[in-house]
This record gives structure tokens, C-alpha cells and sequence, in this order.
């Protein structure tokens, strides 16, 4: 899957050309015409910068806007929708939309790193639930959705420190 082939091609990349900062230096490489994530740039500018890439894809394309919890600015959302509507074939916009089963939680659940064994977990930022079986959060690694109740889709997220996403919720 796209998942482990991103990180397979990344390290094959660092094999042969050593760690070029800024080019081989993550865990993943950044497909199609996909601007980087960690670029500086809005919404509405990464829209219409990738708008202008579609029509040489005809194999299929997506633009992807990652944004926070958007639950408090609904009108922001719907600037976006309008712009994608206006400007771009097909585009997607990705909120956090995680639920705690424990507390009844709905927004972001973070990850944060377990004091006594070192290793990342997800806990919910309102009553601290870590159990993952009592959880739903889904994150985007390089363009698919996954849920993060594995150790594999927890690992490349923190490796990659994207700012991904959620689609679907089990
Ligand atoms: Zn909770």
C-alpha cells in the first residue's frame, strides 16, 4: 500500500543519495503534485497553485487542506468549500474529528509521550483516556485515511509529524 511505499522509497532515496536536508531527510517523500506539508502557505493559495496541476493528471487527482478542529468556525469552512467549488476538479478539506468513548470527547485527540515507557500514545486532552480500544481517531498518511488504533499508522504519523486527518470514524 501507498503507506509503506512512501517509506520504502524514502529510505531507498537515503540510501543512495545520503540525508539532503530538505529533500531526503524524512521518513516519507511527498507524491504527485502534493505541495510539502510543511510549507508556509493558506488554503485558498494552495488551492489555486495545485489547481493548475490537474488538468496534467488525468490519471486522477486531489488537493488536500489540513485544518484543526473547525468545529467553532463554520464559516471559515464554508469559504473554503466555495473556493474549492470555484477554483479546483476535486479537493478535500481535513478536520480532526476524533472521539473518546470514555468521556464523550469530540475534537482533537493528541499524541503525547507515555513518561514511563517513552513511547507515543494517544490520549484524550479531556479526561486523559489512553486505552486505544476506547478510542476513534483517524489520521491521513501520505493521502489515505487510516485509523490510528495500530502501532504502524501511530509510527508514521509521529514520524512524520503531519498536521493529518480524519475522514471516516469506526
Ligand atoms: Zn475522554
Amino acid at each position: 500500500m501507498i503507506e509503506s511505499t512512501t517509506y520504502k522509497f524514502a529510505k531507498c532515496l537515503q540510501k543512495r543519495f545520503g540525508i539532503i536536508p530538505g529533500v531526503t531527510d524524512k521518513q516519507y517523500i511527498t507524491n504527485s503534485y502534493h505541495i510539502k506539508v510543511t510549507e508556509p502557505i493558506d488554503a485558498f493559495s494552495k488551492i489555486k497553485l495545485e489547481s493548475e496541476f490537474q488538468a496534467l493528471s488525468p490519471g486522477g487527482a486531489i488537493t488536500y487542506v489540513e485544518v484543526p478542529n473547525m468545529q467553532n468556525n463554520i464559516p471559515a469552512v464554508l469559504e473554503v468549500i466555495k473556493f474549492i467549488y470555484n477554483n479546483i476538479i476535486y479537493a478535500e478539506l481535513n478536520t480532526k474529528s476524533d472521539y473518546c468513548q470514555v468521556c464523550g470527547y469530540d475534537g482533537e485527540i493528541k499524541i503525547v509521550k507515555d513518561e514511563s515507557t517513552g513511547r507515543l500514545v494517544w490520549e484524550c486532552p479531556n479526561c486523559k483516556n489512553r486505552d486505544q480500544d476506547k478510542m476513534n481517531v483517524a489520521r491521513r498518511t501520505c493521502g489515505y485515511i487510516g485509523l490510528t488504533n495500530t502501532g504502524l499508522a501511530l509510527s508514521s504519523f509521529s514520524s512524520s509529524q503531519r498536521g493529518l486527518q480524519f475522514l471516516f470514524v469506526s
